[in-house]
């Protein structure tokens, strides 16, 4: 199993520390060349606007937002959730994004969360995260604060937290990832 962390900016050697430490062999991508024959695709935290710029610049956001569509299992994490929701970019999850969204006084910060099916609280590490204002369509929340943002959500074959697993030890969300969308690929209906 291959799994492909987008390296153009931001948080990328975290996400393949975990995914490595899940069993998965890890893929670099930083051209369009590199999504070839990929099992699944990360995409890290860091500045969403820059991690744009970087892909019109290669040539890979039309190629990575077509491979999506079609069913590619994805996962985006902050900056990855703006991408995933902005219909301009990567157009995975139907949702009202607020990019940095909890503001100056708080746009660090860490809190349990509660996730559904799950023993035990998360470790959600938040840094200047954005959240959805809401879901639409096929999009479903996972986990919504008690102030009613919503910060994990899933459409199909995508995964998005605005908060940041990567940085943590726990491998929960990965795991999930990997079982989940990618050893269970959920069927396309078109
Ligand atoms: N606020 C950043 C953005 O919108 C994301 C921050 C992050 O990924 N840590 O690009």
């Amino acid at each position: 199993m291959e799994i492909g962390v987008l390296g153009l900016q931001g948080a990328v050697s975290e996400h393949e520390r975990l995914l490595t430490a899940c069993g998965a062999t890890t893929r670099r991508v930083t051209t369009a060349n590199d999504f070839e024959g990929l099992d699944g695709i990360v995409i890290p935290g860091g500045e969403s606007t820059a991690i744009r710029k970087l892909l019109v610049r290669e040539n890979m956001l039309v190629p990575l937002r077509e491979l999506i569509a079609k069913g590619l299992p994805t996962f985006g994490t902050c900056a990855g959730m703006v991408l995933l929701a902005q219909p301009e970019s990567l157009a995975g999850i139907h949702a009202d994004v607020a990019r940095n969204g909890f503001g100056r006084q708080r746009d660090s910060f860490e809190t349990d969360l509660t996730v559904p099916g799950w023993n035990t609280p998360f470790p959600g590490v938040f840094i200047r995260v954005p959240y959805l204002k809401s879901v639409s369509g096929p999009t479903e929340t996972l986990i919504t604060l008690s102030d009613g943002r919503i910060v994990a959500a899933r459409e199909k074959n995508v995964l998005t937290t605005a908060f940041h697993p990567e940085l943590t030890g726990d491998t929960r969300f990965h795991q999930y990832f990997l079982d989940e969308f990618v050893r269970t690929p959920v069927k396309q209906t078109h």
